[in-house]
């Protein structure tokens, strides 16, 4: 057998699949050949099978169902040593949550009776009646309403006893090997592939450890050891010769190459697409270089070394992983923070533009992050950390700015439309606009960058947002009668919208005309370009609605959004 085998970047696909490899395999394990190739001792596939499981396990143990089991027994010490000092009602009620029924989802009888869970027992301990145990697990009920809760305190101990029976059983080293094993299957692996192997829904292998081994490890070992020289196949990957086409990568989801769909006239040659078992291996490893959180993946193709990649989808995953709950905006701040993080070592020249993919509602979605792109982000950073908290609330669904802003420069989209609904709703419903006039400078700010970034405006136009907000702060100042502001900063919204510059001069010069004062320059050299146009036009709006000092400070006490 060969002592090593050689594995270069590829496609997004594929170098997840690497980075996933790497993760499993440990780092300091693995010789870089150069930027784009890495060494991988053969002998680091001896149970690679174990490694492979317990990366998922490790990575991922908060989400799993297994965890919850396990992690119950911590509650059950509690009480036992404090005497069920504080041991109350709720706390009963949460006890018989937690043991359920075979119908309530969530609890330990569902998981314990489930399909996949049973499908382990006899692995991990060979008849060990363990849901007999679990059947005479019983919630603690009150037969009446007078009845005091420290009557119950035996019953509850003797369930306590059953309970942490049944979970000494998971947490032992088999019960965590198949269980936890069990639970990343369908909660982590499944997300990148299917319909092999342990994920074969008629697989004959009860244990996926040997089911893994058979399918994916044993055919790289043949491999190695066999003499190629006569394969008249290619792999469709490395190029290496292979016997036949019968290794394909279609148990990989969505990615096109459904060997199944035959008739398909676009893929009508994916039967020539064969891989290696080397490559085959790469891509089981997908689900270990992408960062799941539930059925959401993430995954950054920042491939101009292996290293970088390693290290920024490493980043990506501790964040990721480390927050209490997930949700979209904690996903962009961690691809941006880890970006931001990865390029600040480089010099901004090296900066070439990363792939992001996303899995979402079981697809991929992909953007591009153009050089030019992480420099506005990276610039922008006080601004962003700025408005991550702020939001509003539109029909029956609240909106993170923060992650409407981050998609919008992902699609390299300006800000405009979402900087004139966020003035339009601080005008209209501003019980709904969780935030103030100064994030929308912020973004203002933001997207000046975006619009330098593109080349449309030129360097060193802030003062176009510092005047013109300046200037509608000073004409709030003029008018007594502030009902009449709002009229006016509608019309001036308009005319923004539909790019009417007449529009918007006319009403410009009605209000200086009112207040008798002459208006800013600022305006006169506005009228040479859209863009400038529109941003101080907007930063004059947002001026206009601002917050007097006091607001402002209501506002920072307990204005989080929700
Ligand atoms: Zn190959």
């Amino acid at each position: 057998m060969e002592e090593s085998v050689k594995i270069e970047l590829g496609d997004w696909l594929f170098n997840a699949g690497i980075t996933g490899l790497i993760n499993i395999l440990g780092e300091e394990n693995i010789n870089y050949i150069d930027n784009q190739t890495v060494e991988i001792p053969t002998k680091l596939f001896e149970n690679f099978e174990e490694k492979y499981f317990n990366y998922f396990i490790n990575k991922y143990q908060k989400l799993l169902s297994w965890n919850k089991i396990v992690s119950y027994e911590e509650k059950i010490q509690y009480h036992l040593e404090s005497n069920f000092e504080n041991f109350t009602k709720d706390s009963l009620e949460e006890l018989n949550k937690f043991i359920g029924s075979d119908g309530t989802p969530g609890s330990l009888k569902y998981y314990m009776n489930s399909a996949s869970y049973k499908s382990t027992y006899d692995l991990i301990e060979p008849n060990s009646n363990i849901l007999e145990f679990v059947k005479e697990i019983k919630p603690v009920k009150f037969v009446d309403k007078n009845e005091q809760l420290n009557a119950k305190t035996e019953e509850i101990k003797n369930t306590f006893d059953k309970i942490i029976r049944v979970a000494d059983f998971c947490k032992s080293d088999r019960g965590r090997k198949y269980l936890a094993g069990k639970n990343v299957v369908y909660t982590i692996i499944k997300n990148s592939w299917n319909g092999v192997c342990f994920l074969n829904p008629q697989t004959k292998e009860k244990d996926i450890y040997t089911d893994y081994k058979n399918y994916f490890l044993t055919p790289v070992y043949e491999y190695s050891s066999a003499d190629k020289s006569k394969y008249k196949y290619n792999c469709f990957i490395c190029d290496d010769n292979i016997k036949d086409l019968n290794n394909d990568i279609s148990f990989l989801n969505m990615t096109g190459f459904d060997t199944n769909r035959k008739t398909s006239h676009v893929w009508n040659f994916t039967n020539d697409i064969g891989v290696c078992p080397v490559c085959k291996l790469v891509y089981s490893c997908v689900p270990a270089g992408m960062t799941f959180a539930y059925d959401k993946g993430i995954f950054i193709n920042d491939n101009t070394d292996v290293k970088s990649l390693i290290l920024t989808n490493e980043k990506i995953k501790s964040k990721v992983l480390n927050e209490k709950e997930f949700n979209n905006s904690l996903t962009y701040k961690a691809i941006i923070e880890s970006i931001n993080e990865e390029i600040s070592d480089k010099a901004r020249y090296e900066l070439a533009d990363v792939q992001v993919v996303r899995y979402e509602n079981e697809t991929y979605r992909f953007n591009i992050l153009s050089r030019k792109m992480l420099s506005v982000i990276k610039d922008s950073k006080k601004d962003l950390d700025f408005i991550v908290r702020i939001g509003f609330k539109e029909v029956n669904s609240y909106f993170k700015i923060y992650e409407l802003v981050i998609q919008r420069l992902f699609n390299n989209q300006n800000l405009y439309t979402l900087i004139h609904k966020l003035l339009q709703y601080k005008l209209s419903t501003p019980a709904n606009a969780h935030y103030l006039s100064s994030h929308i400078i912020s973004l203002l700010k933001i997207n000046l960058r975006f619009l330098e970034g593109i080349g449309i405006m030129e360097k060193n136009k802030n003062y176009l947002i510092y005047g013109g907000s300046d200037a509608g702060k000073e004409l709030k100042k003029s008018y007594e009668v502030q009902e009449k502001l709002k009229g006016i900063s509608y019309r001036l919204l308009n005319a923004l919208k539909t790019n009417n510059v007449d529009m918007f001069m006319d009403t410009l010069l009605n209000c200086y005309l009112y207040v008798q004062k002459p208006v800013p320059r600022i305006f006169l050299e506005t009228l040479k370009n859209d863009d400038a146009f529109k941003t101080a036009g907007y930063a004059f709006i947002a001026g206009i609605l601002g917050e007097t000092k006091s607001e402002e400070e209501d506002s920072n006490k307990g204005g989080d959004g929700e």
